[in-house]
C-alpha cells in the first residue's frame, strides 16, 4: 500500500459474461473504452485512488477475466472483498434473471457486511432494452442494495456507480 494511502479496499465485479464488466473497469481505472475486449485467463485487477471525505482510499477492483462463463469463480475471488458490483445488461433479460444466482453466490462466499451495488449496464442501447429501469430499482430496494444504470460506452454514471460503492464501503468500515 502507498504510504500516502489511508485504506486499501478490495471490491469484485460479478455478473454474466458480456454484460460489460471489463469495460466498466477500464472506464473507471483508465477512463477509456475498449470496443473489443478479449476474454483472458485468470483474474485481472485494477487500482484507483479515490478521495472519500478526508481520506485517500486505494480501491483494488477485481475482474473475472471470463471464468463466469463456466461458473468457475472460486471462493478466493471473493475472499477479503468489501464490495461487489453486480452487473447485468439491460438489453438481455437473461442477465437480469441470473442475478438471483449471483446474489446467492455472494451470500455464500462473500462477507456478510459486503457492500453490493447493482448496475444495469448498456443504458445507451435504449431501443433494445429488455429490462425496465424500475425492475432494477425494485430488486435493489428488495435486497437493500444501491442501484444505478450505466453506459460504459458513453461513460454515463460509471464514475458515480464506483464512487457510490467505495463511499459505502468507507462508511461500513470506518
Ligand atoms: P464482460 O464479459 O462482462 O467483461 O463484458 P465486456 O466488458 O467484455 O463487454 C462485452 C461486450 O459489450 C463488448 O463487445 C463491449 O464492447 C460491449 N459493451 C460493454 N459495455 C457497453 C455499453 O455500455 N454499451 C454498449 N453499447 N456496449 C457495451
Ligand atoms: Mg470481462
Amino acid at each position: 500500500m502507498d504510504d500516502e494511502c489511508d485504506y486499501l479496499f478490495k471490491a469484485v465485479l460479478i455478473g454474466d459474461s458480456g454484460v460489460g464488466k471489463s469495460n466498466l473497469l477500464s472506464r473507471f481505472s483508465r477512463r477509456e473504452f475498449r470496443l473489443d475486449s478479449k476474454p483472458t485467463i485468470g483474474v485481472e485487477f485494477a487500482y484507483r485512488n479515490v478521495r472519500v471525505r478526508d481520506k485517500l482510499v486505494k480501491a483494488q477492483i477485481w475482474d473475472t477475466a471470463g471464468q463466469e462463463r463456466f461458473r468457475a469463480i472460486t471462493s478466493s475471488y471473493y475472499r477479503g472483498a468489501l464490495g461487489a458490483m453486480l452487473v447485468y445488461d439491460i438489453t438481455r433479460r437473461s442477465t437480469f434473471e441470473s442475478l438471483t444466482k449471483w446474489l446467492e453466490e455472494l451470500r455464500h462466499f462473500g462477507d456478510p457486511d459486503m457492500v453490493i451495488a447493482l448496475v444495469g449496464n448498456k443504458s445507451d442501447l435504449s431501443e433494445a432494452r429488455e429490462v425496465a429501469e424500475e425492475e432494477g430499482r425494485g430488486l435493489a430496494e428488495l435486497e437493500g442494495i444501491c442501484f444505478m444504470e450505466t453506459s460504459a460506452l458513453k461513460n454515463t454514471n460509471v464514475e458515480e456507480a464506483f464512487l457510490e460503492m467505495i463511499t459505502q464501503i468507507h462508511r461500513v468500515t470506518s
